[in-house]
């Protein structure tokens, strides 16, 4: 139990314990270095915990890295897995839930925040792949909560396109006042179930996977040092998700038939980048550059409506 009420069991995934070191060689017929898809979302949270476990524990078994797996995954890819993770250095997934090729489908920016190209990405392995499990992954001490946190109380917005990363984070901020959560590793969980909802509410294409039981969505919170992570928010499979129509959704609004693809004018930032002369000006902002917009940093847009925060559960306190 912890403050968003609900344990593991509760989430409809209760067979899956989200303590990596409590059963970590309890995964029945599986063999971790063969092909692990297709499998169900409990049985794909349970490798990543297996994995994690050998991680932790210093007996990992490096699977799926050898040359004959290597050519074996040259003709196609099955991922059970994944994992929309900050891009920290030290948080290299294949590594930290000891997998390898084929094994994760892999999408990483800064603090986890979640773009029209990272939704597109996460669809595209859940419809296309079938990938039967979609796991946002943060740690202590992220750089992107830190920043965020800090151009909020300063009220400075960051420079030029690291503001785009400190605006998805200002909702989590905000939730984390709410709650009176002040220390950065709680703001961290609450950023990571908040990328969570955020993702099922702007990714109709994946809340209807979810509703049709094909995919789960966990939250996992990483612990630099110790290398563990654990489950902080699931939302199993099967759970009736509002599908909503979100603002850019193109599920939502494209019209069949119409255009996939339009033409963009040229981007000027870079065209002036390219063409400006050694010594000659700095590049200037232009419009839409974010250097050159007003200060968005205290006055973010609240989330969409749409997946309610009670459809979140956390398993397991820190
Ligand atoms: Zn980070």
């Amino acid at each position: 139990m912890n403050h968003l009420g609900m344990s593991m069991s509760e989430a409809g995934l209760g067979r899956v314990d989200p303590s990596p070191a409590a059963r970590p060689g309890d995964l029945g017929p599986l063999a971790p270095d063969r092909a692990l898809a297709p499998l169900a979302p409990d049985r794909a949270l349970a490798e990543l915990h297996a994995g994690n476990h050998r991680f932790v524990t210093g007996v990992p078994r490096h699977p799926n890295q050898d040359a004959s797996h290597r050519a074996a995954v040259a003709d196609g890819q099955h991922p059970f897995a994944v994992i929309v993770g900050c891009s920290d250095s030290r948080l290299a997934a294949e590594i930290i839930f000891d997998r390898g090729l084929g094994d994760l489908f892999v999408v990483r920016t800064a603090g986890h925040t979640v773009g029209p190209e990272v939704l597109g990405s996460v669809e595209y392995a859940v419809t296309v792949l079938g990938t039967p499990l979609v796991v946002v992954l943060g740690h202590d001490s992220c750089g992107a909560v830190q920043a965020a946190r800090a151009a909020a109380s300063t009220g400075t917005p960051p420079i030029g396109h690291l503001r785009a990363v400190v605006d998805a984070v200002v909702p989590s901020l905000r939730r984390a006042a709410e709650r009176g959560v002040e220390d950065i590793n709680g703001i961290v969980d609450i950023h990571i179930a908040q990328t969570v909802e955020a993702m099922l509410a702007n990714s109709s294409v994946l809340a209807a996977e979810v509703t049709a039981g094909r995919c789960a969505v966990v939250g996992m919170s990483y612990r630099l040092s110790a290398g563990e992570a654990r489950t902080v928010a699931a939302v199993p499979a099967g759970s009736a998700l509002p599908i909503t129509s979100a603002p850019g959704d193109p599920a939502a609004t494209s019209a069949p038939g119409g255009p996939v693809v339009t033409p963009a004018p040229s981007d000027p930032a870079v065209t002036s980048a390219a063409t400006s002369a050694p010594g000659g000006p700095a590049v200037t902002p232009v419009p839409g550059e974010p250097a050159a917009a007003a200060p968005v940093v205290q006055d973010a847009p609240a989330p969409p409506p749409g997946v309610a925060a009670a459809t979140l559960v956390a398993p397991a306190a820190a």
